[in-house]
C-alpha cells in the first residue's frame, strides 16, 4: 500500500525526492502518479452516475414485471428498459477496467519510488562525519603494518580463496581452524551483546519470495539494470509459482514476519535479532574489491531489526529515536571492544537506497586499504525507514481502541557483517615479528580462551 494520497498531494517534494537521491529516472513518477489519480477520479464519478442510472432502470423493471395493470405497455417499456440497463451495464465495465488500470499503473509507480528524506540528511556532498571511536583523528601509526588480511589469513593457514575458486568461483572463500572459530566467536559475541538488551533472537530463512525482497527495497534490479539480488531459477512446472530470491540480508525475512500481519501497540517496540548468512550479486563492483573478504557473495551478518510505533500517517522519526540510538549504542560498543579503530557517519541522501529516510554507517581503518578512501571501509549501517516497508508488507498497529489504522515505522541495523570485521581485526592484529594474529580479549571466551593465531 504505497501512500498514493500522500504521492498526489507532495509532487514536487518527492519530485525533488528523486533527483536527491539519485533516482533521476523516476522524478516524473509523482506527477504521472496524481495525473492518473485525477484521471481515476473522473472515471469514479462517471461509474456512480452509470451506477445510479442502472439502479433506476433495474427499479423501473422491477414495478414493471411486477404490475399487472396494463402487462402490454408495461412489458413494452421493460423491454426498453432491460435493453437500455445491459448497455449501461456494458459501459460500466468498460469504465471499471479503465479505472482499475489507471490505479494499477499510479501504484506500480509509486512501488518503485523511494523514501522520502530525513531533515538530519545531508542532501548535497559526501557523507558527513559524527564522531570517531577508538581512533584520534589521523591515520593508523605509522609502524603499523600494512599488511593485507588475505596475506595474513593465507600465510596462517586460516583463509582459502583458492579452493572456493574451484568450488564455486570469485567471491567465496573457505575460513579454516581458527578462520572458522573466528566467525563464529564474532557471531556469538554480537549476539550476546544485542540479546543482553532484551531483544529476541530469531534464525531466519535465507529465501524468501522475490515480492517481499521487493517490497523491502531490495528491487531485484538497480538503476542501471544491474541485477544485485540473486533470484532462483523456477524449474518450468513452477512457472506460475512466485519467484524467490536468495536474501541479501535477515533484514528481509525478518520484517516479512509481520507481512500482513498486526502487531498489538504495547508489544512496540517489537525488536529481532537475527544471525543469516546473506547473498550479493555485487554486479556492479566489477573491477574493485576483486580480492579479499571486502566484498564478497555469501557472508554471515547478525541483523537487528525493530518496529516502532507511529504518529498518525506521519513520516516524522520521534518514536524510532530510542531504538535508533540503541542501535548505534550497541554497534559502537561492539566495535570498540573489538579494539577498531572507527568513525561515524551520516550518510547522504544519495546513498540511502530505496527504503532508508536516514542511515548512518560506520566505517573501520583498515591499514590494507590505505591507498583508497584513506582505508576506512564500511562495516556496519543504520537506517530508520518510516512505513515505507511496513505499507508494502502491510503490517499494522493494532491499536487498544482495536482500531489498525496505522503502519509501524521499521527501523535496521548491522550487529556484525562476519568478513570485514574478521578482515580488520587479522590486520590490526597481526604481529609480523611473531607471525600471529593477537584474538581481541573480548573473544577469547568463544575461542576456548585462546588469544593469539600462530602460524602451524
Ligand atoms: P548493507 O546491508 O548493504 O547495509 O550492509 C551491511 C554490512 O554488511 C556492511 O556494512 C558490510 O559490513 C557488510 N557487507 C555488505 N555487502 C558485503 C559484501 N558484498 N561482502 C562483505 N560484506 C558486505
Amino acid at each position: 500500500f504505497p501512500d498514493l494520497k500522500r504521492i498526489r498531494q507532495n509532487v514536487d517534494i518527492y519530485s525533488k525526492n528523486c533527483v536527491d537521491r539519485n533516482y533521476g529516472g523516476h522524478a516524473d513518477f509523482p506527477a504521472e502518479i496524481a495525473r492518473l489519480g485525477k484521471e481515476s477520479q473522473l472515471v469514479a464519478a462517471d461509474i456512480a452516475e452509470l451506477s445510479k442510472k442502472i439502479k433506476e432502470l433495474e427499479r423501473e423493471i422491477a414495478t414493471a414485471n411486477a404490475s399487472q395493470k396494463s402487462p402490454t405497455s408495461s412489458s413494452q417499456r421493460s423491454a426498453i428498459a432491460i435493453e437500455e440497463a445491459a448497455t449501461l451495464r456494458d459501459a460500466l465495465g468498460e469504465l471499471e477496467s479503465r479505472k482499475a488500470s489507471y490505479d494499477a499503473t499510479a501504484h506500480e509507480l509509486a512501488l518503485a519510488l523511494p523514501n522520502l528524506t530525513n531533515s538530519e540528511t545531508p542532501l548535497k556532498g559526501g557523507p558527513q562525519l559524527i564522531s570517531y571511536i577508538g581512533h584520534e583523528p589521523g591515520q593508523v601509526a605509522p609502524s603499523k603494518s600494512h599488511t593485507s588480511h588475505v596475506d595474513i589469513g593465507t600465510s596462517l593457514s586460516i583463509l582459502d580463496f583458492n579452493s572456493a575458486t574451484l568450488s564455486t568461483g570469485w567471491g567465496f572463500y573457505f575460513l579454516i581452524n581458527e578462520g572458522a572459530l573466528l566467525e563464529q566467536a564474532l557471531v556469538q559475541y554480537a549476539l550476546s551483546m544485542v540479546l543482553r538488551q532484551g531483544w529476541t533472537a530469531v534464525a531466519p530463512p535465507s529465501v524468501v519470495y522475490s515480492y517481499i525482497a521487493d517490497a523491502c527495497g531490495f528491487q531485484p534490479r538497480d538503476q542501471n539494470d544491474e541485477q544485485q539480488i540473486w533470484q532462483i531459477q523456477q524449474a518450468e512446472k513452477d512457472a506460475l509459482k512466485p519467484k524467490r530470491s536468495l536474501a541479501a540480508t535477515a533484514e528481509i525475512p525478518l520484517a516479512a514476519m509481520y507481512a500482513g500481519k498486526d502487531i498489538p501497540e504495547d508489544r512496540l517496540p517489537l525488536k529481532l535479532v537475527g544471525s543469516s548468512r546473506c547473498y550479493r550479486a555485487e554486479a556492479g563492483a566489477r573491477g574493485v574489491d576483486t580480492k579479499g573478504l571486502y566484498r564478497v557473495h555469501e557472508f554471515t551478518k547478525v541483523e537487528m531489526f525493530a518496529w516502532t510505533n507511529s504518529m498518525d500517517d506521519s513520516q516524522d522519526t520521534e518514536r524510532s529515536m530510542p531504538v535508533f540510538n540503541e542501535m548505534l549504542r550497541i554497534q559502537r560498543e561492539i566495535l570498540s571492544s573489538l579494539g577498531l579503530p572507527c568513525r561515524i557517519l551520516e550518510m547522504p541522501s544519495s546513498e540511502l537506497g530505496a527504503s532508508a529516510v536516514r542511515k548512518v554507517d560506520i566505517e573501520v581503518l583498515f591499514p590494507s586499504r590505505m591507498s583508497r578512501d584513506e582505508g576506512w571501509g564500511e562495516v556496519t549501517s543504520l537506517s530508520i525507514c518510516t512505513d515505507y516497508q511496513s505499507r508494502r508488507l502491510g503490517t499494522r498497529i493494532l491499536q487498544k481502541s482495536g482500531k489498525r489504522a496505522k503502519f509501524p515505522h521499521t527501523v535496521n541495523g548491522t550487529a556484525m557483517a562476519v568478513p570485514r570485521v574478521l578482515a580488520a581485526i587479522l590486520e590490526h592484529g597481526w604481529r609480523e615479528e611473531e607471525q600471529c594474529v593477537i584474538i581481541p580479549e573480548v573473544l577469547r571466551p568463544y575461542m576456548g580462551g585462546q588469544d593469539k593465531i600462530q602460524r602451524a
